[in-house]
């Protein structure tokens, strides 16, 4: 058990107001030099149901990851495939429409019910501007959504957010040499417990090289988990443990 689930919602929200090390807030932690770890905070409000974080046809947003500017599916091989025994695979979905870079700016939405719990500014780091939300479904399984390369955030940690409400505007923050797109990705609980330091994840983490069975262990994908909740009726229960998702 980490230290942060032993404290309360209260608590840790004072924690925060004083800027306790470790503790992530927005902005007063804008362009900070340190990484810095994500609140454990679970939602009150349930997942009732998902939606895109863009408006459009999902078939257009997602892209096909061949074409400049348009970005990756969950799994797809990426450009740095090579550096790795068994290929670089892509974490999560990149969101696009148009061309090039008409869809900077942007409104992105929150995808499900959920609570803040990181925004920070990383632009020293792959994923640029960053918001992670916790989603906690009716099964207890709890799911982290990651929206990346953002132009600037609606949000602030601890604060509880409606499927629907606006995160922030894409962009292009972060070392990403290409066009505007979101990158939304989707870690199980285990990415908050085990990576790197056995604590909480490294909340820019991410890699273009990164091993298929790393990635399969630690995210699932988000289209296919919006996709299948899109109705606003709760997932049926036990959803995400026939999925092999829910893994505390
Ligand atoms: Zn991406």
């Amino acid at each position: 058990m980490s230290k942060f689930e032993r404290l309360s919602r209260r608590d840790i929200l004072k924690l925060a107001a004083f800027g306790a090390s470790g503790l992530a807030l927005t902005p007063m932690l804008e362009n900070s030099p340190n990484p810095q770890e994500a609140i454990d905070l679970k939602p009150e409000n349930i997942v009732t149901h998902s939606v895109w974080p863009i408006d459009g046809d999902p078939k257009i947003i997602m892209g096909d990851g061949k074409n400049p500017g348009v970005g990756y599916t969950h799994l797809m091989p990426t450009v740095n495939r090579d550096w790795t025994p068994d290929g670089g695979h892509h974490i999560g979905v990149d969101f696009n429409w148009g061309d090039f870079d008409d869809d900077c700016g942007t409104p992105l939405k929150m995808i499900m019910n959920g609570v803040c719990v990181f925004a920070a500014d990383g632009e020293w780091r792959q994923m640029g501007k960053i918001a992670i939300f916790c989603h906690r479904f009716s099964d207890e399984t709890l799911l982290y959504s990651r929206f990346a390369h953002l132009d600037s955030w609606n949000v602030e940690v601890g604060k509880e957010y409606k499927v629907g409400d606006i995160v922030g505007k894409m962009g292009k923050s972060g070392w990403l040499k290409g066009f505007c797109h979101l990158h939304l990705d989707l870690g199980k609980r285990k990415v908050f417990e085990e990576h790197y330091n056995g604590k909480f994840a490294d909340a820019w983490w991410y890699s273009h090289y990164a091993p298929i069975r790393y990635v399969e262990k630690y995210f699932v994908d988000p289209a296919k988990v919006i996709r299948e909740n899109l109705k606003p009726n709760k997932p049926p229960k036990r959803y995400f443990r026939q999925h092999g998702v829910c893994e505390f």
